[in-house]
């Protein structure tokens, strides 16, 4: 099935629900105008449609193969990466000393967002390598910059991130991997990374690895963690390719989704020479500058969820219109398109709503991203707050709602959903991943209550919350009939998100972890639900007083609000009553005392 770029609804999401304009006129978006917005957005659409969303299923088919220690990317993903590299997609957002463009993460995300739907497992690839850019960008030193940034913005090579060992996913602190300083301040690295994305690939003829390692006298735990640098084939003197360095891949994962991105396990030393590195960043900090780039990289997972939640959508559209069956209540003669019966209009609906509620909270943290680069120290902290509280939420709520939505495409689909060969089942098996890797939804949900809600002494999340409030003036004060109950759905919604934090606030003062722990994920979903809401239904205030009024944006968000942000209510419950039920079925259950 043919994908179709939904522009007007990222336009939306890119003025109405955060400011593009605003970021432009504040000199943060580089040499970003209005129009080159839309013409670069524009062409990410044809890019997307035509090149790699016909990629897209043959990636899942073929996948990446592994074999004599070398990994083959699908039929067709060689010729579109030299494409894309060449159409600049690489460098939208790098620096401009380095041969980047300068572009605001905003603009990345509407980018992103159609190269998502289009074929995620291809991009992840490329996302990974903006995220090291900028993590070489900021911790590197300016020989390591001038050598190895050049050439992966120009997507002439690509970039990983190694973090996970067989015995090391969610606990980093755990990892054994080794680095040895040697004479001439390079390292030799010894160890095993396992599932990393695009750790070995055809696409380019090197590979710079960013990959976290221990000290010899590092202390214990994730203090004792840093990053280095370590390229696939290290360089000449006159920076041509050289020697083949100590690093290969041992063997590629059979995975549920994503087949054409190569999931590897790297082995660092395993010839006995020793990977050759140089340090990113101070020794033992390593963990501060990898999260620099994960944080970014959550956000732009989440939008992955975004992507291929719009994909499943519009498959599961194009379906429910001409699959024929059953007949309204009370009527006869030939059967009606499955669209037209109620239960199937809830799934369509629903899915529209949670792409836009996804959508919505990702594209905030991206402008509160760009913001935080610009204006008084006062005004930068305050953004960069912003990001971090958001951070979690962008990642886990929308691609939770990610895998709400593929599920009900292959529901839209009937017995049709369970067979491959109508391509929807892709989607499903493709978003499963995003609530696991950049660490799991659940991780995400445990950041935002133990380190982002204290965030300056609770600062953080107040501010965010006065945010929501005026954005709820603003939806009450159009006065538009067609809001229905949403202005005080999502005043509702507000103050569930302040008393539950208020509890856990409280829960985390008084010691009491665990009950905090409890329930962090009701809280992410909670907090997700009265963001979300709220953004989508201001932005499309916003969009009537400019004159521009949308009215099935207006019915989209009221939708939200009455089916959705009002389930607030009852996860307020689950976040303040729910530990007590949990410990007693726990001890019950699970024989944990
Ligand atoms: C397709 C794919 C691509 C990947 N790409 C990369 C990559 O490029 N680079 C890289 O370094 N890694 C990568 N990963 C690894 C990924 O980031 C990890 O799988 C993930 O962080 C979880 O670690 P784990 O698998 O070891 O799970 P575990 O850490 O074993 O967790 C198992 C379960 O326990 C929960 N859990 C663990 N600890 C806690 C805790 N303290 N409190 C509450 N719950 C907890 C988790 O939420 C999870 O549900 C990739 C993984 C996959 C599947």
């Amino acid at each position: 099935m043919g994908f179709r770029a939904p522009l007007d609804d990222i336009s939306f999401a890119l003025r109405r629900v955060a400011d593009l304009e605003g970021e432009i006129a504040a000199g943060v978006a580089g040499e970003l105008t209005d129009d080159l917005a839309d013409a670069i957005v524009g062409e990410a659409a044809r890019f997307g449609e035509e090149v790699l969303a016909p990629l897209n299923v043959t990636g899942d088919k073929t996948g990446a193969k592994f074999s004599d220690g070398t990994v083959t990317t699908p039929p067709g993903w060689k010729e579109a990466y030299r494409d894309f590299a060449a159409a600049g997609w690489t460098s939208l957002v790098a620096p401009t000393e380095y041969g980047g463009q300068g572009l605001p993460f905003l603009l990345n995300m509407a980018v992103q967002d159609i190269f998502n739907a289009s074929n995620p497992a291809f991009i992840t690839g490329s996302m990974l390598s903006i995220g090291a850019v900028h993590a070489i960008d900021e911790y590197g030193t300016s020989e390591l910059k001038e050598l190895w940034l050049p050439r992966i913005v120009s997507g002439e090579w690509t970039a990983t991130m190694n973090l996970t060992e067989p015995h090391a996913g969610t606990d980093l602190g755990a990892m054994r991997t080794k680095a040895e300083p040697r004479p001439d301040g390079s390292y030799r690295l010894f160890g095993q990374k396992i599932f990393i994305t695009y750790g070995d690939h055809d696409l380019t003829d090197n590979i710079v690895h960013l990959v976290l390692a221990r000290l010899p006298d590092a202390p214990q735990g994730s203090q004792g963690i840093s990053m280095f640098l370590v390229p696939k084939r290290l360089l000449n003197d006159d920076g041509s390719l050289g020697a083949t360095n100590d690093v290969v891949c041992g063997g590629i994962e059979h995975k549920l989704g994503l087949h054409g991105s190569p999931t590897c396990t790297m082995l660092y030393g395993s010839k006995g020479e020793g990977a050759v590195g140089w340090m990113v960043g101070e020794p033992n900090r390593g963990l501060q500058a990898m999260f620099l780039m994960m944080n970014r990289a959550r956000v732009t997972v989440g939008l992955q969820g975004v992507g291929v939640a719009e994909r499943a959508y519009q498959h599961a559209l194009d379906y429910a219109r001409e699959r024929k069956q059953g007949r309204p209540i009370g009527k006869k003669g030939d059967m009606v398109p499955i669209i037209e019966h109620p239960d199937i209009e809830r799934h369509l609906i629903d899915m529209k709503a949670k792409i836009a509620a996804g959508r919505a909270v990702c594209y905030a943290c991206a402008e509160a991203e760009d913001r935080s680069r610009a204006g008084t120290d006062e005004e930068k902290s305050v953004w960069s707050e912003r990001v971090a509280l958001l951070t979690p939420v962008a990642k886990a709520f929308s691609t939770d709602l990610a895998l709400e939505v593929t599920q009900a495409a292959v529901q839209v689909h009937g017995g049709a959903g369970y067979i491959e060969e109508t391509g929807v089942a892709q989607y499903y098996r493709d978003a499963r991943v995003f609530a696991i890797y950049e660490g799991t939804n659940g991780i995400q949900a445990i950041d935002l209550v133990m380190r982002k809600l204290p965030l300056a002494q609770g600062g953080a999340i107040t501010r965010f919350g006065q945010f929501l409030r005026e954005q709820i003036d603003l939806v009450a004060a159009s006065n538009d009939p067609a809001f229905g109950h949403t202005a005080e759905i999502l005043k509702a919604a507000l103050e569930d998100l302040t008393e539950t934090t208020k509890h856990l606030l409280g829960l985390l003062i008084g010691g009491k972890y665990n009950d905090a722990l409890a329930g962090a994920t009701p809280y992410l979903r909670l907090f997700g639900l009265a963001a979300s809401g709220t953004l989508i239904a201001a932005g499309a205030a916003r969009e009537g007083r400019s004159g521009a009024s949308n009215p099935a944006r207006v019915a989209l968000a009221r939708y939200f609000a009455e089916n959705h942000v009002g389930q607030t209510a009852s996860l307020r419950t689950i976040v303040t009553d729910g530990a007590a039920s949990l410990f007693a079925a726990n001890e019950r259950i699970l024989a944990k005392g």
